[in-house]
């Protein structure tokens, strides 16, 4: 048995209201250290490839990795882990808050939750023990109302759970947890509501056993150091994501705006971090044992949440050209009450506004609702009929792929998603290596990968990207592991020596590296098995369209031709084939099994 680790996991059948302790076997933590790597490698063992989203089958795996819990800088982090009714693939979205350690605390890596119960139900998990509680007066509420009225009753334990949104299986619902934190992209939610699961409430004491614990606090009490001293850390903490939309509107001419037309937003100046601390009265705050605190409490009127995030301002505001940051922050509460990813949510919000502005959508489908852009009224009517799936609300929940193909006229061009995933992150018109990150990865989320920088540094070439782009999403895949927040800066040579002082595994950061790169290559069998396939790594029309306003194709169009010819280079640099599937030859490399 490896410290670091709990060593035991939850297994819970809904359907039969049946549950078994289990202890893992260390060989899953050697090989795939946890988090992500765990989950997949699970699901996998287990044949679980090719079922329905819906089924009772699908596991939703509440998975924390090594680190979380622990003295490591942003241990908030857990992760779910399922199959996503979004894209139909391998998903795992994370959340930070204080869920994950909860997890540890209760004495768990990881729950692992399969059936359907027959009616709604909550799950309440302490050290040892389960219990199926009757959810029926929870259901149909909101994730605030919801959260309360179980922190109320459990007053020690943390919760993770779902809206409306969730419950009518909306395929972008997110998982809510500590009340404005998410597991948000992909919708584990509605997976989470298909198993009549409202919530999991989960508590205890245990205690993490180090494997070299003083070793283990001198590296930490180092990075802690580090982190705290480095400049990126005070810029989070007074700007947090936000510093995106002015870098994005004033150096970089890639915020997402008007559904992606454009990449400069008039009103940008209403919707930055400047303009959230005037108007919405911000605090810094953080997760569980964070120093980067890039997280902002704010207060307006009677309202108040944790944020807005650059990603939700990006979509929800400039995305469906809206200047006001009262306004994208009350569309911030309705989704994180609703349950619904802000980021899909926007995406989806602006691409309704286009096809109704193009009279492909009018207000007999809208129930009234005049669906222009600029409307922030109109953006939270849609909302709220997308959470409840009513009038075109129906239509959108499924998604901006399958919405897009159910409407038809043309509106495909317009449809911002690469294989059923809202893209996020920046606008690829002023910066073509976040279209190749977003096109192969294996959800199109910037998540994966977050390449912009580096573009817009000009550190970046035609020839370097594919290389660049492949290396970045195997770094990402392990620190999915670990699991640290996306804003520690530093990378596997110093997270590497961490590891091994926690859990007592040796690895060095080129086993690092490789694992990341193992992760990667099964997820691509993973997600060809659900039929993604070469013709999916592609761009919505619009980028291959429209002239691209700044980075690498600044004043030219990115043609067809061009993305394919990257493609086949990101191929080979990956050892895929022309059909973008890992050779036999990788596979046996990388000591894979083909799915
Ligand atoms: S950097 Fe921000 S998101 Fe990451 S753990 Fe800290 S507060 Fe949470």
């Amino acid at each position: 048995m490896y410290k670091g680790y709990m060593n035991r996991f939850l297994e819970v059948d809904l359907t039969h209201r049946t549950f078994r302790f289990g202890q893992p076997d260390p060989s899953l933590f050697a090989g795939w250290i946890g988090g992500k790597g765990v989950g997949l490698k699970l699901m996998v063992d287990r044949g679980l490839v090719t079922h329905d989203p819906f089924a009772p089958d699908n596991p939703l795996i509440f998975m924390t990795g090594p680190f979380t819990g622990t003295q490591v800088q942003t241990s908030a982090r857990s992760v779910v882990c399922t199959k996503s009714p979004l894209t139909g693939t391998f998903l795992d979205t994370h959340a930070g808050g204080h869920f994950g350690p909860a997890l540890k605390k209760a004495g768990l890596d990881w729950i692992w939750i399969t059936g359907e119960s027959d009616r709604p139900v909550y799950l309440h998990v302490r050290p040892g023990e389960v219990r199926f509680e009757d959810a029926a007066h929870l259901w149909g509420k909101g994730i605030f109302e919801t959260e309360k009225a179980l922190r109320e009753a459990y007053p020690k334990a943390r919760v993770a759970l779902i809206g409306p949104a969730g419950e009518n299986r909306v395929r972008f619902a997110c998982i809510g947890t500590e009340l404005y934190r998410q597991y948000g992209r992909g919708g584990a939610g509605a997976v989470m509501g298909a198993k009549n699961l409202k919530a999991l409430v989960v508590e205890g004491d245990e205690k993490i056993a180090y494997h070299d614990p003083a070793g283990f606090q001198e590296l930490n009490r180092q990075l802690t150091k580090d982190i705290v001293a480095h400049p990126n850390r005070q810029r989070r903490d007074d700007l947090g994501t936000m510093m995106w939309i002015r870098m994005g509107q004033e150096q970089g001419h890639f915020l997402p705006t008007h559904n992606w037309r454009d990449t400069q937003f008039a009103g940008y100046e209403g919707i930055t971090s400047e303009a959230c601390r005037e108007k919405l009265a911000w605090k810094s705050t953080g997760c569980f044992n964070c120093a980067i605190r890039c997280s902002k409490e704010a207060r307006w009127g009677n309202y108040e949440v944790e944020g807005p995030e650059y990603e939700t301002t990006a979509f929800l505001g400039s995305g469906c050209d809206i200047d006001s940051a009262e306004a994208v922050a009350y569309a911030n509460w309705l989704c994180d009450d609703l349950g619904l990813d802000t980021i899909s949510a926007g995406v989806v919000c602006s691409f309704a506004m286009e096809a109704f502005e193009r009279g492909i959508i009018s207000a007999a489908d809208t129930g009234g609702v005049a669906l222009h852009f600029g409307s922030a009224e109109a953006q939270a009517a849609l909302l709220r009929q997308i959470a409840h799936r009513e009038k075109i609300g129906d239509l959108l929940a499924e998604g901006t792929r399958i919405a897009a193909r159910r409407i038809g006229k043309g509106s495909d061009y317009f449809a911002i998603q690469i294989a059923g995933m809202e893209l996020s992150g920046v606008n690829i018109k002023g910066c073509a290596s976040m279209g190749l990150t977003l096109a192969t990865s294996d959800f199109a989320s910037h998540t994966r990968f977050w390449s912009a920088s580096a573009e817009m540094r000009k550190e970046l070439t035609w020839e370097s990207t594919p290389d660049f782009v492949r290396i970045g999403q195997d770094v990402v895949n392990t620190r999915n592991c670990l699991i640290v927040c996306d804003f520690v800066m530093y990378d596997l040579d110093r997270l590497a020596p961490v590891f091994e002082k926690c859990t007592g595994i040796p690895m060095s950061e080129t086993d690092m590296n490789r694992l990341g790169n193992k992760i990667s290559n099964l997820t691509r069998l993973y997600n060809i098995a659900n039929g993604r396939t070469r013709a999916d790594d592609t761009l919505p029309p619009r980028f291959f369209q429209e002239p691209h306003e700044a980075g690498l194709f600044e004043g030219r169009r990115l043609t067809r031709e061009k993305f394919a010819e990257w493609l086949d280079m990101y191929y080979a640099s990956r050892g895929w084939d022309a059909a973008g599937a890992p050779t036999p030859a990788t596979l046996t490399a990388l000591g894979l099994n083909p799915i």
